[in-house]
């Protein structure tokens, strides 16, 4: 599923062919997509509408129109978004949008799981109250992240992924930046110490940043905003490499279903 830098590298790929253009047609081919909306409902709020600005909220792309409605488009598991000036119509798009001059973006979904939600600038401020904070915003500070910790006896890999205290972080990075923290997955969050908190701040906001550079992970489906595939699969040092060597003590790194039953790779030798 897209994670923060995923997400952030498709509204950055996006942004030059979407930002200014005026939307003059929306076709909905699966209407399942839609959480809030009817087809007919969507495209009367879109018709004629410019597209001010396109951004992320942790793993969400939010395109803002000039009335300040917002198009929230959750990609999950296997959607994407790109914009083309192709006649031909993939089996799999789910919903197309019409740029006049400019062709159009396209979200293909192959399984449907993705989400467009269609919000109001009063929904849409509540819902974004409902996230936690972005952790590559300066504001996120050591403290932050402290009051993110704090409360129940939660594992911090459950912590670091729960949406309402930190901003885009889910399974890949969580794991990658309890490894390079060297902390435990399975602690309780409100048990680490300041030290720790800080080593985790530094390993969750330089990890992002890497993966943003590196233009995201492809385990399977992801894909840019342009069609291809991430870098930063190769840069892993944690995901996916149970068996293998831990980088930093070299013995062998385990996987665990232990924490949410989702797969964690840790080294049970250096995370303590
Ligand atoms: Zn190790």
């Amino acid at each position: 599923m897209p994670e923060l830098p995923e997400v952030e590298t498709i509204a950055r790929d996006l942004r030059p062919h979407l930002a200014g253009a005026r939307i003059r047609a929306v076709r909905v081919h699966r209407r399942d997509i839609l959480r809030n909306a009817t087809p007919a409902a969507l495209s009367r709020a879109l018709l004629g509408r410019t597209i001010a600005s396109v951004d992320r909220r942790a793993k969400h792309l939010v395109l803002t129109l000039d009335d300040l409605a917002r198009l929230v488009v959750q990609p999950r598991m296997t959607g994407s978004l790109h914009v083309t000036n192709a006649r031909r119509r993939d089996p799999y798009t789910v919903l197309e949008i019409g740029l006049a001059g400019r062709g159009r973006l396209v979200f293909r979904d192959v399984r449907r799981l993705g989400v467009v939600l269609l919000l109001t600038a009063r929904r849409w401020d509540a819902y974004t109250a409902r996230l936690g904070p972005e952790p590559l915003e300066a504001a996120f500070t050591h403290d932050t992240l402290a009051r993110a910790l704090r409360g129940g006896r939660l594992a911090v890999k459950k912590a670091i992924m729960d949406q309402r205290r930190l901003a885009g972080v889910g399974n890949i990075y969580a794991s990658e930046a309890l490894w390079i923290a060297g902390i435990d997955p399975s602690r309780p969050a409100e048990e680490l110490g300041r030290g720790e908190i800080a080593a985790l701040h530094g390993a969750i906001v330089g990890v992002l940043a890497r993966a943003v550079e590196g233009r995201g992970t492809t385990v399977r489906d992801y894909r840019t905003g342009t069609g291809e595939p991430g870098t930063f699969q190769g840069r892993l040092v944690a995901y996916g490499r149970d068996g293998e060597p831990c980088l930093r003590c070299r013995r062998r790194l385990a996987l665990t279903h232990a924490i949410d039953g989702r797969a964690t790779y840790f080294c049970p030798w250096c995370q303590s």
